[in-house]
């Protein structure tokens, strides 16, 4: 989870040239106070006040907060919580103001953090605050996540509401967080809002595709989200160093590919990966798909130009491992998520989606946000750099 990922991963994006098709902006760093929208003011102020140095003063809240193992304390822990939070919850403002259509960031997706208690590497939920922010001003909001580990911080902060749908694909059994099984479907008004796809080792490309795009076009028929937050958590990568799915570049972003198709607007979040050198791979690839580019296989030089030997190629092989997914379990699984669905009720006055819209849609005038070093310095809300912002079709407004 460290912040080397996205440094590499923009790096990456910046040597494709893929910069061009965005506009990159400096989020307005967000107050301790909008980070209470979720999570509670205890757990705030100890998250500002934690360091290296005086931990042993805070035994008690280490505990409490679940702070100091899995979730370790580091120099910077607070400014690295604020830098992320904010480029989901600016990009959630920017989505709301109609300025764009699609943002992205990757430094985002830390979907464990609960209200008071960091959890798998996740301190702030900058997930559930960039759905908050949403919900300002869209009805209903959904919420997918193609990490290998449940959206569990997420899912739990709107089990009980109707107006966020959370949908999260994942390893399930004997595995962390441990939760997310298909019964889990939400509780009082949030019955039926919560979607979850249990998986086996070994998923593969069309095993995924299999179910992933059932499941989504019935969410979309369904419920009719009028923002869409997506996780895109590369853990779910072949040969990543704690996942056990088999997924290529490729099938991974067709995820990406076909939550795009619909034309809705929305924020495109990182999360887990592991194997250094796949991440940057991974998300610089969907950002060519988000933007509508193709590049090409082979590399183009850049700063971290050793990590992607001995091939220095955007796609990655995947393995021989067995998918221990049968084609009659996924299709049994599919089936009851289907009828879980089936029992939403639709939202009145929409018209069915079909995802086939991919061709009305412009992938110009994107915002790309970076967590940059002085972020706080000068007028936030100043570009720091942009090209191309001609368009101002949005596929948001095409939808209508
Ligand atoms: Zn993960």
């Amino acid at each position: 989870m460290k912040p080397h990922r996205v440094r590499m991963t923009h790096n990456l994006v910046v040597n494709y040239g893929l910069y061009r098709k965005m506009e990159v902006f400096r989020p307005r760093l967000v107050s301790p106070t909008a980070m209470t929208r979720f999570h509670s003011d205890d757990y705030i102020n100890f998250l500002k006040v934690i360091t290296p140095d005086n931990m042993q003063d805070y035994i008690r809240q280490l505990q409490r907060f679940n702070v100091g193992e899995d979730c370790p304390v580091f120099d910077g822990l607070f400014e690295f919580c604020q830098l992320y939070t904010s480029g989901s919850i600016g990009g959630a403002a920017r989505l709301n103001d109609n300025a764009v259509d699609i943002v992205i960031n990757w430094a985002g997706g830390l979907h464990h953090a609960k209200k008071a208690e960091a959890s798998g590497f996740c301190y702030v939920n900058d997930c559930v605050l960039a759905i908050l922010e949403l919900l300002k001003k869209h009805e209903r909001v959904l919420y997918i996540d193609i990490d290998i580990h449940h959206g569990d911080g997420v899912e739990e902060a709107f089990y009980s509401t109707n107006r966020v749908m959370t949908c999260s694909f994942h390893k399930f059994g004997e595995y962390f967080p441990g939760t997310g099984d298909v019964h889990d479907v939400g509780h009082a008004d949030g019955k039926n809002y919560s979607i979850n796809f249990p998986l086996n080792d070994g998923m593969d490309d069309k095993a995924y595709k299999s179910v992933f795009r059932p499941v989504i076009g019935k969410i979309m028929e369904m419920f009719a989200p009028g923002a869409i937050v997506l996780q895109c958590g590369a853990d779910s990568l072949s040969g990543d160093r704690l996942g056990c799915f088999n997924l290529s570049v490729k099938g991974h972003a067709d995820c990406v590919e076909y939550v795009r198709s619909f034309g809705v607007p929305m924020l495109v979040l990182g999360g887990g990966g592991y194997t250094l050198r796949n991440v940057p791979r991974c998300w610089t690839y969907e950002t060519s798909v988000l933007t509508g580019e193709e590049i090409k296989d082979e590399l183009p030089f850049n700063d971290y130009f050793e990590y992607f030997g001995p091939d220095y190629r955007l796609n990655l092989p995947v393995s021989n491992m067995e998918n221990l997914n049968s084609p009659e379990y996924l299709e049994k699984t599919k089936v009851q998520l289907l009828d879980i669905l089936s029992q939403v009720e639709p939202v009145p006055g929409t018209q069915i989606q079909t995802g086939q819209v991919e061709s009305q849609q412009n992938p110009r005038g994107m915002n790309m946000e970076v967590d940059m070093p002085g972020v706080d310095e000068g007028n936030p809300d100043v570009r720091i750099s942009s090209s191309d912002t001609g368009s101002k079709e949005h596929s948001s407004e095409l939808m209508g």
